[in-house]
């Protein structure tokens, strides 16, 4: 393990995968992509990406093409639920022009990174999985589920969640554990109500609403789920309308306007604590395999792209033994923090508390501070 990667598989082909793969092969190092699901089209609603994460892909060379592709926007809005706006808390670009927030479409965001990623030489397969790994001196000997057999220097775990290489490296016991928590997700058959991330507060729950393009936004709402009950996909319209029953003003109008049932996304929130290192032998985790965070900072898919740029960083500067431990050295205290942050936000509304205006904007001005600072 003591020269530079030169061929390197990355499991997983979310939004860590795409973005490691892409900085990885971007550095000619040979990248091959597998990816669980059998169709390169990535469904899901919208993201909301916070100024830390559109420099990470700024330093991928894509933040032009998101930028385009999406809706930049400066405040983040805190109504009460009839829709009354409490603060606007200010979230502004960077000195280099990087735009302070932007919604953009889950499909339009994976296009960019799965076309970056092939450009720069990545190769992705798509329906397969890793059926064997045998770690070595040498290199880690690889099968996968489409018959291939090939030996990499190192393999990255990006497969999200529920990720089976976690689970074969590190065991069982560092799987996703249920916030309690659950968040709904649904494109309103209306045009684009807000102008930047607006969050509505109701009496038990949190409604929001970003903006995705000229004409179109997303709705997400957060509700407490105890014991994580299954809720069918044929339901899902007629138990989100009644969770989001207490909201008057914009939030009605949405909910007048829901679409199908099968067009609403029903997310339990989990969090991942895998303690660290996050890498044994040749093989290593990130993004939500390793860290999932709740999304009450826009920070999961953030963290993950900062995983991908920083350990494309290590990887291209230094021998792998010492690149690994150099990654989770970067990238531990940072994401267990806004995991923390994270978590605190979810309990504090969930629980009906709410901060005066000053109190929220100085605490976004010390969140902001901190994902200044560089990773
Ligand atoms: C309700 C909700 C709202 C969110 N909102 C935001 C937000 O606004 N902003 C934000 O930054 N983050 C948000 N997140 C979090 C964000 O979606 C995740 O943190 C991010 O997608 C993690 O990236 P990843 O690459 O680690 O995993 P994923 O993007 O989940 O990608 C994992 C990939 O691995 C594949 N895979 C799984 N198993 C295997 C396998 N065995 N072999 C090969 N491939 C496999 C999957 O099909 C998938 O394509 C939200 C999450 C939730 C639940």
């Amino acid at each position: 393990m003591t020269a530079k990667v030169r061929r390197v598989l990355v499991s997983g082909g979310g939004i860590g995968g795409l973005a490691v793969a892409g900085a990885l092969a971007r550095h000619g190092v040979a990248v091959d992509v597998i990816e669980a699901r059998a169709d390169p089209a990535v469904t899901g609603i919208g993201i909301s990406v916070p100024n830390n994460a559109l420099r990470m892909l700024g330093k991928l060379g894509v933040l032009d093409e998101v930028v385009a592709a999406g809706y930049p926007f400066d405040e983040y809005v805190m109504c009460d639920a009839t829709g009354a706006r409490i603060v606007g808390l200010p979230c502004p670009s960077s000195s280099d022009g990087t735009p302070g927030y932007l919604g953009i479409t889950r499909a339009r965001l994976a296009g960019i990174l799965r076309a970056a990623a092939t450009t720069e030489g990545a190769r992705p397969r798509f329906g397969v999985t890793i059926e064997d790994l045998a770690d070595g001196p040498a290199a880690a000997r690889v099968r996968t589920s489409d018959g291939q057999e090939a030996d990499y220097d190192l393999v990255v775990g990006c497969e999200g969640l529920r990720s089976p290489l976690r689970e074969r490296l590190f065991g069982a016991e560092h799987g996703p554990v249920f916030t309690g928590y659950s968040c709904w997700r649904a494109r309103p058959r209306l045009p684009r109500r807000v102008a930047a991330m607006t969050k509505f507060a109701g009496a038990t729950t949190d409604a929001g609403l970003v903006p995705l393009g000229e004409d179109e936004m997303y709705l997400f709402q957060v509700t407490a789920e105890p014991g994580n009950p299954r809720h069918e996909p044929g339901e899902r319209r007629e138990l989100l309308a009644e969770r989001l029953a207490e909201y008057t003003g914009p939030i009605a109008e949405v909910r007048e306007n829901l679409p199908p049932a099968e067009e609403i996304v029903y997310s339990p929130l989990f969090e991942v604590r895998l303690p660290a290192p996050w890498h044994r032998g040749r093989a290593v985790v990130l993004g939500d395999a390793a860290h999932a965070v709740v999304p009450h900072l826009s920070q999961g898919g953030s963290q993950a792209l900062e995983d991908a740029v920083v350990l494309a960083e290590e990887l291209t500067r230094r021998p792998l033994a010492e690149a690994l431990p150099a990654f989770t050295a970067r990238r531990f205290d940072r994401a267990r923090h806004l995991q923390r942050v994270s978590s605190a936000i979810l309990v504090r509304e969930m629980t009906g508390h709410r901060p005066d205006p000053d109190e929220l904007s100085r605490d976004m001005a010390s969140i902001r501070a901190y994902l200044d600072q560089p990773v």
